[in-house]
């Protein structure tokens, strides 16, 4: 069956410095049109760092669109022209004061496909080395380390909740 949408019009509501957002007319495969909201996203990396010693760096902010802190593994927007490859080591700088020697590139996900093209880029951060690079003055975020079974134990029991952090451990550790 075709599943495709053709987009006959586009009326753009937002652009903001994070997302745009969109509404798309759309021709379905039926024939009858239809509207879909789309927020447009950069895209993003993640990072889960862990150490020799089989420590996991977390970050713990707070997250205004969820009114609450979150346990999460190191993240962050791609700038513009930005490698994901180049903005994992950046954002494990800025955001947990480490650069790798062996920087791993694991998979990709689409966040929220049904209303948002995010992508986000996962990678898996070994032999840390100590590199500070300032961290985006608008974050406040504090530095975890849990160990692989202590981590999934947080994961079972609804402690971490993100997404990617839940996906990254899962696709490195049990994949
Ligand atoms: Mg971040």
């Amino acid at each position: 069956m075709n599943t495709y949408e053709k987009t006959i019009k586009n009326k753009n509501i937002y652009t903001g410095k994070v997302v745009t957002l969109d509404i798309e007319t759309v021709i379905l495969p039926n024939d009858k049109i239809a509207e879909r909201e789309i927020v447009r996203h950069p895209g993003a990396v993640a990072i889960l760092p862990i150490d020799n010693s089989g420590n996991i760096y977390f970050v713990k902010q707070y997250r205004k669109a969820i009114d609450s802190e979150l346990i999460e593994i190191p993240a962050g927007k791609l700038e513009a022209g930005e490698e994901p490859i180049e903005c994992a080591l950046r954002e494990l700088q800025e955001e947990v004061g480490y650069t790798s020697n062996k920087l791993t590139y694991i998979t990709r996900i689409f966040t929220s496909p049904g209303f948002a093209d995010e992508k986000i880029y996962i990678f898996k951060a070994e032999d840390l080395r100590k590199s500070k690079l300032n961290k985006d003055d608008d974050e406040f975020i504090n530095i975890y380390k849990y160990k692989v079974d202590e981590a999934f134990e947080m994961i079972k029991n609804g402690e971490i909740t993100d997404a990617k952090t839940i996906i990254a451990m899962l696709t490195i550790f049990k994949l």
